[in-house]
Parts: C-alpha cells; structure tokens; sequence
C-alpha cells in the first residue's frame, strides 16, 4: 500500500498525450458544434447578437407582446451561449496546456462577459413592472413557457432597492470576496508546513498531502504531521479569525441592507427553501448522534488505541480491496446496480456511457477529478479519470452517471428557461446511485475483503456528507447568529464555538488535541455560507428515495422520475416532496441516520 506522496522514489508513469487518446474512450462534443472552425462562427453569431440586446431597452413593460419577444430572443441567446461555454470549457479540461482551446475559452469569457453587461438592465426592468400589470402579462399565451421563470425573478422585488442604493450595491460588490481571497493566498501560498522525515526520507508537508499523512498507519508520524500542520495556523490565528469575521460580518450587513430577517434566511432564499428545513436538519441529527459516537469507539477498538485522538479518524479501518474493474465492467455493474429504476434509464445510461458521453481515461493535463455536464441540447457529458483498480472510481461513475440522468431527464421534460435544478437537489440523483451500487455490490461481493471494504466506504462517506457537513452548517448557523447579536467573532470565541461541536460530534471517546479547534479556522467552505447543509439534506433524500424506490414498489419508482424530470420547473422543497420526501420533517434525516447505524452494526460483526 503506497500511502505516502511518491516523491524522488517512484516516478510516475508516463501519461499518454492527449493525441493518444482513442477516440471510443473520448466523448464526443459534436452534439455541440462538429469542430472548432464552426465554433468559432457561432461565436460571431452571438457576438452580432449580443450586440442586439440594447434594442430591446424600455419595451419590456409595454405589453406581454414585447416582453415575450425579448424572452423569445433570450432563450435562443442563451441555448447558444451555454452551447458556446460548454464546448470551449470541456475542450479546454481534456488538456488544459492546449493553446487553442485556452484560446476558445478566453474568447468566450470576453464575449460573455460583454453580454453580460449589455443585459444588466433586463432583470431590474423586468422587476419594475407594475404587479397588476405584470398579472395582465401572465395570462398571455405567449408568456405560457416563462410563466415559472418569470416569478422566480419576481420573487426577489421586497428586497431590491432603488435605482441609486443598487448601483452602489453593485459597485462595492467588487470588494466582497476580499475575506475569502486574502484566506486562499495566506493558506495556499503563504503558510509554509515544512517537511516531515519518514522512513522513505523527507517528504512535503502542505495542504494537498496533509490527507495522504492522516490516512499512514504510523500513528507517531501522523501525531507529528498534525503538529506541524496546525504550527502554522496556530501563529496566524488572529488573521483567521479576522478574516473569517470579516466575511459573516459582510454576509450579516448585506442581508440587513436588502431587509432579510437574517443572513441565513438572505442564504435560503434563492432556493426557497424555508429555514425550518436547516433546523430541523440540525435538531435531528442532533438527536441521532449515538450511532456516530458508536461508530468512534468501534475505531478506537479496532485501532487499538487507548485514547482516540484527532489524527486517529482518517487512518482506514480496513485496507483497499483490489478488484479490477474494466470500464465495461463498470458499466454491467452499475446498470446492474440501478435496474430497479426500470428499463428506459438503465438503457440510456448504458447506451451513453459506452457510447461517448465520457470522456473516460486520464492523459497528460487533463482536468483532475470528475464532474458531470449536462446542457440544453448537447449530450450530458462525463469527465473521467478512471482507473480499472479503484473501486472507488466505479461509485464515482455511477454518481456522475446520477447526475447526466438527472440533466438527460430535465432537459427533455422543460423549457429551457427553467430546465436547470439546484445545487440542493443535484446530489440526490447522485448519491441515490451510490447507494445502490453499494447495496448491490455488498450483496454480491465474492470475497469478505470486498464487502467489508464497500460497508467500510460507505460508512465514512456517509459520516462526511452527513454528519460533518452537518457539523459545518451548526458551525455558521452559530457563528453568524453571534454575529447578529453583537458578539464580536474572536479566535476565543470561533475556537470555543468549534471546539464544543467537535466535543458534541466525536463523542465521548475522542480526546481533543488543544489545537483541534484550529480547524474551523482553516475550511474554504465556511467563505460560501450556509451552502454545506446541502451536502446533508441531499444525502438525506437520497437515502429516504432509495429506501422508498427499492421498498415502494411501481409507485414510488414513479415518483422518482417526477423528481428527475421537474428540472428547475418548482423549487427544491416542492419537488422533493413530489418525489416522495418531505425535508421539512425529521423523517428523511431520520432514515439517513439509521441507513449509517445500520452500517455500523454490519461493521461491528466483521471485527
Ligand atoms: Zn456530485
């Protein structure tokens, strides 16, 4: 098991370039443009129709004629945009030294951005139609299609100000990201962690190896790479904090200028979602932490150890089980994995990911990582790195295949304007095919290796999109509420904040290092707030879904498909609940808890 950063010892093997690629393990973006050359025309076509936006300027509010022309050109506008941005983009992380692709990308970032400021008029206009007026519109036929669109736009009218506050709104917007810039270049660039020996000789310290430290089985070598880690953050504390402080500070005044109750109701509205949903995340994992704790001590018996201490949660119970994996195989499994959904979506997801929606092997610069792409009219894409011996990159297929059945749906089931989901609703289509591709995978293990690995896995992702990221999101509500009520943000206070939900969420059998509260100084998440609960409620009703797909029979399989196809057509909440789910109860979390407690149970009979 190689768990330290191949340094000087073993170099790495010779990726092949780009041009090496064969074209079946390539995805194919002529569902997009055939080639550059008729990129670059289309281009030209939307930069003369960028051009046209200005014509459009005070007809908006004189009748519902008006309005639907200008939203007729939109949409045509922006399906061509977004063809234009995901073609340079997924052209550019194939290889991103290629010059002609960084090219594309730059032209199109400059005549986007140009369109952009063009447009910066509509949406004000938009909003400043009269209400009755505005009702009149909506009857129109020809409005049918951005009916949903529409009043999500005028949602937002309580909380604009007048023409002169929002132009200055928008000018001292330019400095809001300060905090989070002045934290990325201090804890990136500046904060040296030095370098550690270890029996292969020295080896670097930094954020990118912190992890791959944590996970050694030498516990004295993680001891001393938690120590020097946190040196640094222990010295530069009081900027931590002032950064951090700097940035709920801003959120707080920025929710009090527009006159939202507070930061966090300002945070939850663009998605409707109501703020009784994040307590009650809150409160019921909250009341379900015994499993959590439970799950601690079983790693402190099998570790061994006396104390379980913070550099001791990362190290795997269980070594990696080695199963090769060919992509094809990959693909039998998952479709495997997922036919309780029916025939239709195994078929399409088989037919695309042997087909070319992916982009499958790594090469010479191209993008880390995965992510999926689903647009409008191009097909949703998959970029991959994968490797044939990591079981881990099998889940990693079947999430991102989650997410291109989840665009494929939406985007054939509405409009353009509101075929997009939310960022709170995109990991449930995800995560629900990881949870079933476990299931299948524990239940047809041919070794007791494989299957305590699957459970093992399973358990410590659920453990960070669960619990943690729950954790986090008690974390800001905290911090912001203090914020809000006059208490100045201090490294005592961060610290003492962080450290009691530290205490809260290890449980009884973790002793804290006096540095461990450090932590909440140094996460990037906590600079886009209240955004993480979306990891928790997500894997939540996904979880709750699965229970119900694989328990429910034809009816909730239904349901499912209600949720995949609603696209941006309702607000999370809402089609959650059409799927089956109701995040405004304890219920989904509650299931969640016990699908991680059933987990630990499966563990405990293995050791
Ligand atoms: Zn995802």
């Amino acid at each position: 098991m190689a768990l330290l950063p191949a340094q000087d010892t073993a170099p790495a093997p010779r990726l092949p370039l780009r041009s090496e690629a064969e074209l079946q393990d390539t995805w194919d973006l002529s569902t997009l443009f055939p080639h550059d050359q008729a990129w670059y025309e289309a281009l030209q076509e939307y930069e003369k129709q960028s051009a046209r936006i200005p014509l459009f300027r005070a007809t908006l509010g004189k009748s519902a004629e008006t309005l639907a022309d200008y939203l007729d050109f939109s949409k045509a506008f922006g399906i061509l945009e977004e063809r234009l941005h995901y073609y340079s983009e997924l052209r550019q992380t194939e290889d991103e030294g290629d010059d002609a692709s960084r090219t594309m990308t730059g032209r199109f970032i400059m005549a986007a951005a140009k369109a952009e400021a063009a447009a910066s008029w509509v949406i004000p206009e938009i909003q400043a139609i009269p209400d009755a007026r505005m009702a009149g519109f909506l009857e129109h036929p020809r409005l049918g299609e951005y009916r949903i669109y529409l009043s999500k736009l005028l949602r937002y009218k309580p909380y604009i100000l007048s023409d002169r506050e929002e132009r200055l709104l928008a000018l001292h917007a330019e400095g809001e990201n300060i905090p989070s810039e002045a934290f990325s270049v201090l804890t990136n660039v500046d904060l040296d962690f030095g370098s550690l020996d270890t029996p292969e000789g020295k080896r670097p310290l930094s954020q990118s190896t912190w992890s791959v430290f944590m996970e050694n089985p030498d516990r004295t070598l993680r001891q001393q790479a938690y120590e020097a880690f946190y040196r640094p953050f222990e010295a530069h504390k009081t900027t931590l904090a002032a950064l951090y402080g700097g940035a709920v500070k801003q959120n707080v005044i920025k929710a009090r200028i527009r006159g939202f109750p507070s930061a966090r109701a300002a945070h939850l509205f663009p998605d409707a979602v109501p703020e009784a949903v994040y307590d009650n995340l809150i409160a019921t994992i909250s009341t379900h932490l015994a499993p959590l704790h439970r799950y601690y001590r079983l790693r402190k018996q099998v570790l061994g150890v006396d104390t379980l201490r913070h550099y001791d949660v990362y190290v795997p119970l269980v070594p990696k089980a080695v199963k090769k994996t060919s992509w094809n195989e990959a693909v039998d499994l998952i479709c495997a994995a997922l036919a309780p959904l029916g025939a239709e979506y195994g078929q399409v997801l088989r037919a695309g990911l042997l087909g070319r929606w992916a982009d499958r092997y790594e090469n010479k610069g191209k993008r880390s990582g995965a992510f999926s792409a689903g647009s409008y009219q191009g097909a949703p894409y998959i970029l991959m790195n994968y490797k044939e011996d990591s079981i881990r990159d099998v889940f990693t297929l079947a999430h991102e295949g989650g997410h291109s059945m989840h665009s494929f749906y939406a985007a054939r089931s509405n409009p353009f304007m509101h075929y997009g989901y939310t960022i709170f609703e995109a990991e449930v289509a995800s995560t629900f095919n990881e949870e079933l591709l476990f299931r299948y995978l524990r239940d047809h293990a041919d070794t007791r290796e494989l299957a305590l690995y699957v459970i093992n896995k399973r358990a410590d992702d659920l453990l960070a999109t669960l619990y943690r990221q729950t954790m986090f999101a008690e974390f800001e509500q905290q911090t912001h509420a203090l914020e809000e009520g006059g208490t100045p943000l201090t490294v005592e206070v961060l610290r003492g904040t962080y450290r009691a939900l530290l205490s809260k969420y290890f449980g009884p059998d973790m002793v804290l290092e006096e540095q461990s509260d450090l932590e909440g100084l140094r996460i990037p998440h906590f600079y886009r707030a209240f955004y993480v609960y979306k990891y928790a409620t997500g894997i939540s009703a996904s979880l709750a879904l699965a229970e119900r797909v694989l328990s429910g029979g034809e009816e909730a399989r239904r349901d499912y498909f209600t949720f995949l196809c609603s696209g941006g057509s309702r607000f999370p909440i809402e089609s959650l609940q059409l799927a089956g789910v109701d995040m405004a109860s304890p219920r989904p979390v509650e299931a969640a808890c016990k699908v991680f407690a059933r987990l630990v149970d499966e563990l405990l009979t293995y050791f």
